[in-house]
């Protein structure tokens, strides 16, 4: 694909002015080689002839006939001309608004292809959106045509036309990317046949293998350069100070003593996996992920126990200072006793404290700091960080995750998510990350019932909170902005802490948090409402990662087709964490778009986080959903991981079996691969990031 002329300006196409190439690079389309892989989301089947007399059971037309007559309609400036069309199955009428040049390009008698929705209409067959060619046009052959994604200023037509260019003018420049026996035994197309294909296909089929071809192209080089990055990486790995065997298990088994409950069996297997690794001279790159209050982060202390119990330290790194609050809280509570030395550091901890914790760390009185992106700061030293576990590490780009792992010789990295990555996701982006998956929930967990409210129908829903805040429950509302805004008509959690406060639940106990409120105040707030003193926490989604209080039996969620899918499900994640039976209100405006009606419709049917995943990265594409497209790392033109694991799965093995062998790319049969691999790395990080 990199030949030097594909790399030309869209503009040298004829027929591309420098108006149009503005326009395409508004959709990322700079060069022939971006406008030739501006894939079709579509096509427009008319190899089907539909004659008139079915047009209306069929939703179209697609025929050829001769024009029989004109008509004209209306007057003045109103005149309109309509031309009627026999096909042999019945007559119709073409209504030629704004067309009347269409008089003399298509008099009586002349044979034309129609294609276009009619309705019956006045005692006749009509339409008034349709396309009419002339014979000699050459539009006859049956065609399958491509459907672009489009930008404004930009006609799908146009657009046709430009690609149609391009394939002629530089189709067969296309070089092949994947050896030629491979392509061969997969079934797969030449790269210049599938990329004409793609656009200009013969059949659905041919389409559709073309599509094959350049999807597993994609999906083979990402495989390919995630494995490699894992051998970098391994291969890179300075020499581990030697672990203390033996005295590991006894801090742990200190905690296990004082836990009122045994862990759960999936997360004795991950336990044990995690120790494996850990045991390991090679460090750990691993991916723990379990849905929201699965109990990961307990199986992540016990790790911290190993670690701090073979001589090292450990961090802890969580996205916002709420979350490592909670986390600093709890490890206080099960990490203290036990012997842990604790610190907590964020960007709030005032230089007076700071110093000293920072001299603790270095000259290793602490065994395990909890703490924000402080934690990679400069001036952070360890004595020997021998785990670094990141919490909701998909809120982290590629590169803060390294930066933590360079804070000591090779430290063992465990990542936790509670948005669960699906499967065919974990293998793209975290292709080299092993994967520990905690998939059942802790017993005696009642699962939480989810209903759906119209705007105007939300004086049921308080009414139903009322009763459980007077049977000794608490709730949260959750509201997508902090305050009055610019746009209209969207409640905030300011006016309706007012609002819930004077008019609804007068009387309660109402506590307030949201981004602009003070750390100090926030967590005042937050320690009242988990004491029990608040009934009612008013909140934006500050609220959706890490806290934890089970008494909260409510979530109302105003809004909530403006909240993504993960976002949503971690909100909901806020109640059923004790024994009340809990309940989510997801209350939403009168007008949704179809994507946000689908997403409370999946959140409505299902409380397991992985199902919602799949259903999210359905619903949106996977860019947002790991943080990957603002690490830049994943940008996949043809390929779509929601709909592609078994290809996924087929490019993984292929890259396998070509590294088996060939690790370093060297042999002959491989050079097309090397080639292209040091031409145009596919898969390269970025910084980037919260
Ligand atoms: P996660 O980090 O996966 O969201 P947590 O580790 O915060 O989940 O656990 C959620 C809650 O469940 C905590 O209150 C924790 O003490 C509790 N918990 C963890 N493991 C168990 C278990 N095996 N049985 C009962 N409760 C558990
Ligand atoms: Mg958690």
């Amino acid at each position: 694909m990199f030949v030097r002329e594909l790399a030309r300006s869209v503009s040298a196409l004829k027929g591309a002015g420098r108006a149009a190439a503005a326009r395409l690079a508004r959709i990322g389309i700079l060069s022939v080689a971006d406008l030739l892989l501006h894939v079709p989301r579509d096509y427009d089947d008319r190899t089907e002839t539909i004659s008139f007399r079915d047009s209306i059971a069929r939703g179209r037309a697609n025929t050829a006939g001769t024009v029989t007559a004109h008509e004209w309609f209306g007057f003045g400036r109103m005149k309109t001309l309509k031309i009627l069309v026999d096909d042999g199955s019945a007559e119709a009428a073409l209504v030629c608004f704004n067309r009347p040049f269409l008089e003399t390009k298509l008099p009586p008698g002349t044979r034309v292809r129609v294609v276009g929705r009619f309705e019956r209409k006045f005692g006749e067959l009509q339409s008034t959106s349709f396309e009419v060619d002339p014979e000699e046009a050459g539009g006859f052959e049956p065609v399958i045509l491509p459907v672009y994604p489009l930008t404004e200023g930009i006609a799908q037509a146009g657009l046709r036309r430009l690609v149609r260019r391009a394939v002629d003018e530089y189709g067969s420049m296309v070089e092949d990317e994947l050896p030629q026996a491979q392509a061969a035994r997969l079934g797969l197309m030449k790269k210049a046949d599938a990329i004409e294909a793609i656009h200009f296909p013969e059949t659905r089929a041919r389409a559709e293998l073309a599509r094959r071809t350049l999807a597993f192209e994609e999906l083979f080089y990402l495989q390919l350069a995630v494995r490699r990055r894992a051998a970098a990486r391994a291969a890179a790995a300075a020499p581990r100070p030697p672990r203390q065997a033996g005295s590991e298990r006894r801090l742990g088994e200190r905690l296990r003593e004082r836990l009122p409950f045994a862990l759960t069996a999936d997360q004795e297997k991950v336990l044990a996996e995690i120790r494996v690794d850990m045991g390991s001279p090679r460090p750990m790159a691993r991916l723990l992920q379990g849905d929201v209050g699965s109990g990961k982060t307990l199986v992540a202390f016990f790790a911290v126990l190993d670690a701090v119990a073979a001589g090292g330290q450990a961090a802890l790194l969580a996205p916002t200072e709420l979350l490592a609050r909670q986390h600093a809280d709890n490890a206080a509570r099960l990490l203290e006793p036990v012997g842990i030395r604790l610190a907590f550091l964020s960007g709030n901890v005032d230089d007076a404290a700071r110093k000293p914790l920072l001299a603790a760390l270095e000259s290793g009185d602490i065994d395990f700091v909890i703490g924000t992106h402080a934690l990679f700061s400069n001036g952070v030293e360890f004595r020997e960080l021998s785990l670094a576990v990141v919490d909701e590490q998909h809120r982290f780009g590629v590169l803060q995750r390294m930066a933590m792992s360079r804070k000591g010789r090779s430290p063992d990295l465990l990542l936790m998510s509670a948005t669960p990555i699906p499967r065919t996701l974990a293998l793209t982006v975290y292709g080299d990350l092993d994967v520990s998956t905690i998939r059942t929930m802790p017993e005696g967990r009642i699962p939480v019932t989810t209903h759906l409210a119209r705007h105007g129908n939300e004086a049921k829903v308080y009414e139903f909170v009322r009763r459980e805040l007077d049977a000794g429950g608490q709730a949260y509302f959750v509201y997508p902005l902090v305050g009055e805004s610019e746009s209209l008509g969207l409640r905030n959690a300011e006016a309706m802490r007012e609002k819930l406060g004077k008019d609804i639940y007068p009387g309660k106990r109402i506590g307030l948090v949201h981004s602009r409120i003070k750390e100090a105040e926030k967590r005042e707030t937050m320690a009242a409402f988990t004491r029990g003193e608040l009934a009612i926490l008013v909140a934006t989604s500050v609220v959706e990662v890490g806290v934890d209080v089970p008494n909260a039996s409510c979530m109302v969620i105003e809004h909530a087709e403006r909240f993504g899918l993960a976002a949503l499900h971690q909100l909901r994640g806020r109640v059923g964490r004790g024994t009340r039976k809990s309940y989510c209100f997801l209350v939403y405006s009168q007008k949704i778009t179809e994507d946000a009606r689908q997403r409370l419709m999946a959140l409505k049917e299902s409380n397991d986080g992985f199902l919602i995943a799949e259903e999210d990265l359905r619903i949106r594409g996977p860019g947002e959903i790991t943080g990957v497209a603002q690490s830049g790392s994943l940008r996949l033109l043809v390929a779509d991981p929601a709909n592609d694991g078994e290809l996924l799965e087929l490019a993984r093995s292929e890259a396998e079996a070509v590294l088996a062998t060939d690790p370093e790319l060297r042999s002959p049969a491989n050079r097309t691969i090397r080639d292209v691999l040091e031409r145009a790395p596919p898969f390269t990080e970025s910084a980037s990031g919260s």
